[in-house]
C-alpha cells in the first residue's frame, strides 16, 4: 500500500496540536470560558503525568515517580486549578463526562483521588449520569482498589495491555503477565465497573503477526467491551525514551500493515465491530450505539460516544476544546504550578478557530468517524458556496482511481477496505498539512 509511507496527523482535533501557537493567551482563554453557555454540559479531562514504571515505547507527557510527595503536591495544585477554572465560568456547569488520563491517574492514592472528585462535585453539577473514565496500568493496580474506584463513581476503565508476549513486553519494558490483567478485569467487574476498554498495539519491536494473534485470542477470553488497536510510532527524536528501542527490531511497513489487518480480522471474527480508524466495540457497547445513532465523535481522547463537545482540560499539558478554539496548559509541571499559584489559568498556547477551520474540521471529523461526508451539505452548513472545497476534492483523485473512495457529485465515501487510509484521505481537506513532515506518525 503506497499510503503506508506517508506521515499524517491522527486528527484527534482540527487543526492538529502542531498548529497551536503562543498567540492564544490566558485572557483569551478566560474570555472563551466566560462565553460558554451556562446551560450546556461540558466534559472534564484530568491529566496526571506520573507513572511508577516507564515503558520504552511511550511518547506521552509523563514523569517517573518514586515518592509520594510530588503526587501530593500535584493533587493540591490540581485542586486549586479546579477552583480557578470554576471561578472563570459563567455558572456552575453540568459535567457529562470526566476522563482521567496520563501518565497513570491511579498513581494518585485513593485519598487524593477522593478529594479531587469531591472538589469537582463541589464546583460543578455531577450526577449519576456522568460517565467517569479512568486510564489504568495493570502492573501497578491493586485489585482491592476496584471498589474505591467504583465508590468514586468510576464507570469505565481503560487498561493499557498492548501485547501479552513476554519477549515483546521485555523489549518495551512493560512486564505484565496475562494473569495480572485478568486479575484487574475480574476485580473491576466484581466491583460493578463493567465498561472495560483495552489498548493493544501492533508494530512493536520483535512483535510478529502470530504473537499479536495470540494476544487477540487471550483478549477475546477477557472480552472487554471496547478495544483500541494502535500502531507503535517510532519517533525517538521527539520521545527520548524510544531511543531504548533498537529500530532494527521493528517490523517493516508491510509487516505492520499485515499485523494490523490480521488483528482487525480476528477481532471482527470474535464479534467486535470495527469503528473509525482503530477502534473495535461489542454491539452493546456505547461506541457501537453511537455509530448507529450518528453520535460518534473524534476527540483528544480518541473516539467517544457523543461526549459534550466542550472539553475543559486540567493538569499539566492538558488541552481544552471550546467552541472558540483550543487552549493548552503548560506542559512542564513547574511552569503549570507557578501559573496556578499566581492565580492564573495555566494556558500557554492554543488556536482560535476560523470559519474555514470549522468547515474543514467538520469534514475531517466526518471522514474519521462516519467514513463519508456530503461536502455540498457541509459547505452550505458553514455558509460557503458548494464548490468551496473542490480543490481539496481534486486532491482525492488518486484515492478515487485506486478504488479507495467512492464519489457521487460532492458526496464521498471511503470503502471498507480503505479504512487504514482514513487519515490520509482526511489530510486532503487539511490546509495545514505538509506531506512527509516528520512531526507526525506513520499513517498505518
Ligand atoms: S505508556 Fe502509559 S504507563 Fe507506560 S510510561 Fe507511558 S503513560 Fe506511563
Amino acid at each position: 500500500m503506497q499510503y503506508g509511507a506517508a506521515r499524517v496527523p491522527r486528527y484527534t482535533s482540527y487543526p492538529p496540536a502542531t498548529a497551536f501557537h503562543a498567540g492564544v493567551t490566558e485572557p483569551d482563554y478566560r474570555a472563551w470560558l466566560k462565553s460558554l453557555s451556562p446551560d450546556a454540559p461540558v466534559a472534564l479531562y484530568m491529566h496526571v503525568p506520573y507513572c511508577r514504571e516507564v515503558c520504552w515505547y511511550c511518547a506521552c507527557n509523563m514523569k517517573l515517580v518514586r515518592r509520594e510527595q510530588p503526587l501530593r503536591d500535584y493533587a493540591a495544585t490540581l485542586e486549586r486549578e479546579i477552583d480557578l477554572l470554576a471561578d472563570a465560568l459563567p455558572a456552575r456547569l453540568s459535567v457529562g463526562a470526566i476522563h482521567w488520563g496520563g501518565g497513570t491517574p491511579t498513581s494518585l492514592t485513593d485519598d487524593l483521588l477522593g478529594h479531587l472528585m469531591a472538589q469537582i462535585a463541589d464546583r460543578f453539577h455531577v450526577s449519576d449520569a456522568t460517565e467517569v473514565a479512568f486510564e489504568l496500568d495493570p502492573r501497578t493496580f491493586e485489585p482491592a482498589r476496584a471498589r474505591t474506584l467504583a465508590s468514586l463513581g468510576v464507570s469505565r476503565v481503560s487498561l493499557g495491555v498492548q501485547e501479552f508476549n513476554p519477549v515483546v513486553q521485555a523489549t518495551v519494558n512493560r512486564i505484565q503477565p496475562f494473569e495480572k490483567v485478568q486479575e484487574a478485569v475480574t476485580a473491576l467487574r466484581g466491583a460493578g465497573i463493567t465498561n472495560i476498554n483495552f489498548d493493544l498495539m501492533y508494530g512493536l519491536p520483535r512483535q510478529t503477526q502470530s504473537m499479536l494473534e495470540s494476544t487477540i485470542a487471550r483478549t477475546l477470553e477477557l472480552r472487554p467491551g471496547r478495544i483500541a488497536l494502535f500502531g507503535y510510532a517510532h519517533v525517538p527524536w521527539m520521545a527520548k525514551r524510544q531511543t531504548q528501542i533498537d529500530a532494527a527490531d521493528l517490523p517493516g511497513l508491510d509487516a505492520r500493515f499485515e499485523q494490523a489487518e490480521a488483528a482487525a480480522a480476528a477481532l471482527v471474527a470474535g464479534g467486535y465491530r470495527r469503528i473509525g480508524l482503530d477502534h473495535f466495540a461489542l454491539p452493546d457497547d456505547a461506541l457501537s450505539r453511537a455509530v448507529d445513532e450518528g453520535r460518534l465523535r473524534r476527540t483528544f481522547q480518541g473516539y467517544s460516544a457523543g461526549d459534550p463537545p466542550t472539553i475543559l482540560g486540567l493538569g499539566s499539558s492538558s488541552i481544552s476544546t471550546l467552541p472558540a478554539g483550543f487552549a493548552q496548559n503548560q506542559a512542564e509541571v513547574g511552569a503549570w504550578r507557578r501559573a496556578i499559584e499566581s492565580g492564573e489559568l495555566p494556558v500557554h498556547r492554543g488556536y482560535e478557530l476560523t470559519r474555514e477551520d470549522r468547515l474543514r474540521g467538520f469534514v475531517i471529523e466526518a471522514i474519521m468517524t462516519d467514513m463519508q461526508v456530503d461536502i455540498a451539505a457541509a459547505t452550505e452548513r458553514f455558509g460557503y458556496p458548494e464548490d468551496h472545497l473542490d480543490a481539496a476534492l481534486e486532491t482525492c483523485q488518486p484515492f478515487l482511481e485506486q478504488g479507495m473512495l467512492l464519489r457521487q457529485a460532492r458526496h464521498i465515501r471511503v470503502r471498507e477496505d480503505a479504512r487504514p487510509a482514513l487519515r490520509l484521505i482526511a489530510a486532503a481537506f487539511d490546509s495545514h498539512f505538509e506531506m512527509n513532515t516528520l512531526r507526525h506518525a506513520v499513517a498505518v
